[in-house]
């Protein structure tokens, strides 16, 4: 075959290949160039899950009617006209080729008035033919209305899914645009029906497209450096999701999936997450046109930023420190009060609590709150503890909600007592706290060992020996100076026993085998640590496994000052919602659920 200029319905159909492989493609950028004229109100039609019909029909500027053949051509734009225009495009199209290309696999027409003109002209175009405009009854703005997509190129036909696959892909891109425009009204109709009209306003938007519960698990996320800025919401990992359905990226209004900023977020999430849930979040990035480039595929939905180090490092950070500000810690800091003793010094308490609590420790829990710091360090007010205290005094625990000013009390209460061993139930002004305690004393070891890194270190009087494996044995070796730097130091005394000569300050003696153990098999388990992010990825399993370790069991009986203790311990630890593993350590039930439940004043 000689070689010869392929006709232009070809080309189109060759470059429809690219960017339209989908009804939900086509809707998309439809949907962007209503948003380009500047619409408030874009209604889309479909039959069919869109395979059928699709139709948008938008309230903007309109195309004049000199210009409607030309918006049917390749390569034909009203958004750049030259190259510096495309390095600083605020449009969200400008490649000219979508009406083109949608023209070339559909039988489509395009009705348009423009704001100037008196009346709406329509034109239609089948295989590359274009019919001259007639006149239309439109009143306003414009409307495409694309019929039997892939009609002429049966081959990409035959790849379409069922009617409910294309329809839940349409609707999903129109969700896209919807959450990135709220202030723009959305109506989704299929067969005839409405499915969804997007109400304005951006939080409104997100609680109707996202549902209630993501809303109410997220937190609000606003950050700004300079030429940097994100906004939007990211949910705390009660609720996580098994796939990555509920994650919405935006930069500069653009709905992109991004490797740099997912894996960003993946990192910001990894302390809090467990690592087979998928964070939820609806993020936007803005930055200025020039440090992006966002013509790196024909559907746009790939970007490739000037600094992407510097743009990782701003997202990583403004989303991680939302989700660690734990809703306590942002709280206004509690003043320091001077209690003569607490149970985490491991000796009696005195003063602090009801004489019901002041009960000695059982040696067990001595020991294991033995080297935790002690509760001076920084608390609730001084006159709010001895007001709360008097009144506990008096007339025990439950007169807290009647006697003691609201403002007083610590957000997570005060402790009641324990239940099957496992959950603190404390008393707040809302109502009751459940605390699982192992999760909570979990989160709580664990932030305050990553925050001494490198760990204090205590040397044992009496090294902890005992028998290893030859493969524990062998890690040992290959570990030594790494585990130095967290605090431990683990020795071979024989060619098959290991002692642990010294401990990170917050862990116990009596757990000096289990936690060496643990974490000597972490690291067989995991012997690769080369990459900077892997180290302090891996030195954190390190630390989650002697956290773990050390944390208070279930089964473990504690009197009401140890609760209390741990209770304030969480006010003051980040991320303390979650444990390590990502499940959540306490929850509110407020009165009136409570009250509800007992069918109280209905
Ligand atoms: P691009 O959006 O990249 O410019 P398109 O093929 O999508 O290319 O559209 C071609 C041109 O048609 C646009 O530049 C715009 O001027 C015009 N146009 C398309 N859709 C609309 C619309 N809904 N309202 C007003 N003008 C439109
Ligand atoms: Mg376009």
């Amino acid at each position: 075959m000689s070689i010869a200029v392929l006709p232009d319905l070809l080309i189109s159909q060759i470059a429809a290949g690219e960017v339209i492989e989908r009804p939900a493609a086509a809707l998309k950028e439809l949907v962007e160039n209503s948003l380009d004229a500047g619409a408030t109100q874009i209604r889309a039609e479909l039959e069919d899950g869109g395979i059928r019909r699709l139709s948008i029909s938008d309230d903007g500027h309109g195309i004049p009617r000199a210009e409607l053949q030309l918006a049917l051509t390749r390569h034909a734009t009203s958004k750049i006209c030259s190259l510096k225009d495309l390095e600083s495009v605020h449009s969200l199209g400008f490649r000219g080729e979508a009406l083109a290309s949608i023209a070339a696999v559909s039988r489509l027409t395009l009705s348009s008035r423009h704001t100037q003109a008196d009346t709406a002209w329509q034109i239609t175009a089948e295989d590359g033919r274009l019919e001259p405009p007639a006149p239309s009854a439109l009143t306003r703005g414009s409307r495409i209305d694309m019929h039997e997509l892939f009609f002429n190129t049966p081959a990409r036909r035959a790849f379409l899914k069922s009617v409910a696959t294309e329809f839940a892909h349409c609707e999903e891109a129109l969700r896209r645009c919807a959450l990135a425009n709220p202030e723009v009204e959305f109506e989704l109709h299929h067969q005839g029906k409405l499915v969804w009209k997007a109400s304005l306003g951006a939080e409104s938007r997100i609680t109707q497209l996202l549902g209630d519960e993501f809303f109410r698990a997220a937190r609000d996320v606003q950050q700004r450096v300079s030429p940097l800025s994100l906004h939007g919401y990211a949910a705390l990992p009660a609720y996580s999701r098994a796939s990555r359905d509920m994650q919405y990226l935006f930069v500069n209004g653009r709905y992109v999936r991004d490797k740099l900023l997912t894996h960003a977020l993946r990192e910001a999430y990894r302390d809090i997450l467990h690592h087979q849930r998928q964070p939820a979040y609806v993020l936007f990035l803005d930055l200025p046109p020039e440090l992006v480039d966002v013509n790196v595929h024909p559907a746009k939905t790939e970007v490739r930023f000037r600094d992407s180090q510097a743009v990782h490092r701003f997202v990583f950070h403004a989303v991680e420190r939302c989700l660690a500000a734990s809703k306590h810690a942002s709280a206004a800091p509690f003043p320091e009060v001077s209690t003569t003793a607490s149970p985490f010094t491991g000796s009696r308490i005195t003063s602090a609590y009801p004489s019901s609590t002041t009960t000695r420790l059982a040696p067990t829990q001595t020991q294991f709150y033995l080297r935790e710091p002690p509760l001076t360090r920084g608390e609730y007010p001084a006159a709010a503890t001895n007001q709360a205290l008097n009144i506990l005094q008096q007339s025990g625990p439950s007169a807290l909600s009647t006697n003691c000013d609201s403002a007083d009390i610590p957000p997570l209460g005060f402790a009641i007592g324990q239940l099957g061993r496992r959950y603190i139930l404390a008393e707040n002004a809302q109502g009751l706290i459940i605390v699982d305690m192992h999760a909570a004393h979990e989160r709580v070891l664990y932030e305050r060992l990553k925050k001494q890194k490198p760990s204090a270190q205590q040397p044992l009087l009496i090294p902890c020996v005992f028998s290893a494996s030859t493969l524990e044995m062998a890690t040992a070796a290959s570990v030594e100076s790494e585990l130095l730097q967290l605090g431990l130091e683990i020795k071979a005394v024989s060619p098959t026993h290991l002692a642990v000569r010294s401990l990170p300050s917050d862990i116990a003696v009596e757990h000096a085998e289990t936690v060496a153990r643990a974490l000597l098999n972490d690291y067989a388990a995991n012997p690769d640590a080369s990459s900077a992010t892997s180290i302090t990825a891996h030195q954190e399993t390190i630390l989650a496994t002697l956290a773990c370790h050390s944390a208070v069991r279930a089964n473990q009986a504690l009197s009401l000052s140890e609760m209390n203790a741990l209770l304030r311990d969480m006010e003051r630890t980040e991320r303390a919602e979650q444990c390590n593993h990502g499940r959540p350590t306490w929850r509110q039930l407020n009165l009136n659920e409570i009250d509800a439940f007992f069918m109280r004043g209905q």
